[in-house]
């Protein structure tokens, strides 16, 4: 749905043999200026969908966001992200120097992953007690915080293996985990931003349907 938050939604439409994407469809064509009648529904514009969604209307889910500013306006494909899980109320649990925070805003604009598999309504009744119980570890105090070796992933991954243990399901290292939790989403997040941008900039963005990079998102 849209939100401020999430950012203008974005559309494709087709005209002069190309793909055009815009923030709405133009009463003109912005290459060949002509109007863009409604007859043309072959041309029918399809609506991007748009990987950021807001974390607090997410329950039992792997959130990330930059760890500074958003994704649309400041991330750079490199920038530092900050991770949490999501109680069964969108509060969104995170760990940082000040210890284990448990946010009610700032997650507006966050790429989620549901952490719970469809039919596990057992473990969806304790989540939030599982969740509070993890959060008050010692392992979460603000002194045992380290920038590069216990933070917010140790305590997510950490919290995410005693879901999978209680399922029943292997542990995952810290590169598995990266590679199917966090490398997927930001690299969508990444294409949907530089498409994002261009349109901010030009006003439109276009493919060829014939040109070898046909993939935005
Ligand atoms: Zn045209």
């Amino acid at each position: 749905m849209y939100s401020m938050e999430a950012g203008k939604p974005l559309i494709k439409f087709n005209h002069c043999k190309r793909s055009i994407y815009s923030f709405g469809v133009p009463g003109c064509c912005p290459l060949c200026r002509e109007a863009l009648g409604s007859a043309e529904l072959a041309n029918a514009p399809v609506s991007i969908s748009n990987p950021f969604t807001n974390g607090h209307q997410e329950k039992c889910s792997f959130l990330l966001r930059p760890t500074q500013g958003t994704f649309l306006r400041e991330y750079d494909g490199k920038s530092d992200l900050h991770v949490g899980v999501t109680n069964t109320n969108g509060v969104v649990y995170n760990y940082n120097g000040l210890g284990v925070q448990q946010d009610k805003t700032g997650w507006e604009q966050s790429l989620a992953v549901p952490l719970l598999q469809p039919g596990m309504l057992g473990l969806q009744d304790q989540w939030d007690r599982y969740l509070e119980d993890f959060s008050a570890c010692g392992a979460w105090l603000p002194h045992r915080y380290e920038e590069d070796h216990h933070n917010c992933y140790s305590y997510t991954l950490t919290f995410i293996n005693c879901i999978l243990a209680t399922e029943g399901k292997e542990k995952l290292d810290k590169s598995e985990f990266t590679e199917k939790y966090v490398v997927p989403r930001t690299r969508v997040a990444s294409k949907y931003i530089t498409l994002y941008r261009a349109i901010e900039e030009h006003g439109f963005y276009t493919v060829d349907h014939a040109g070898p990079e046909a993939g935005p998102p």
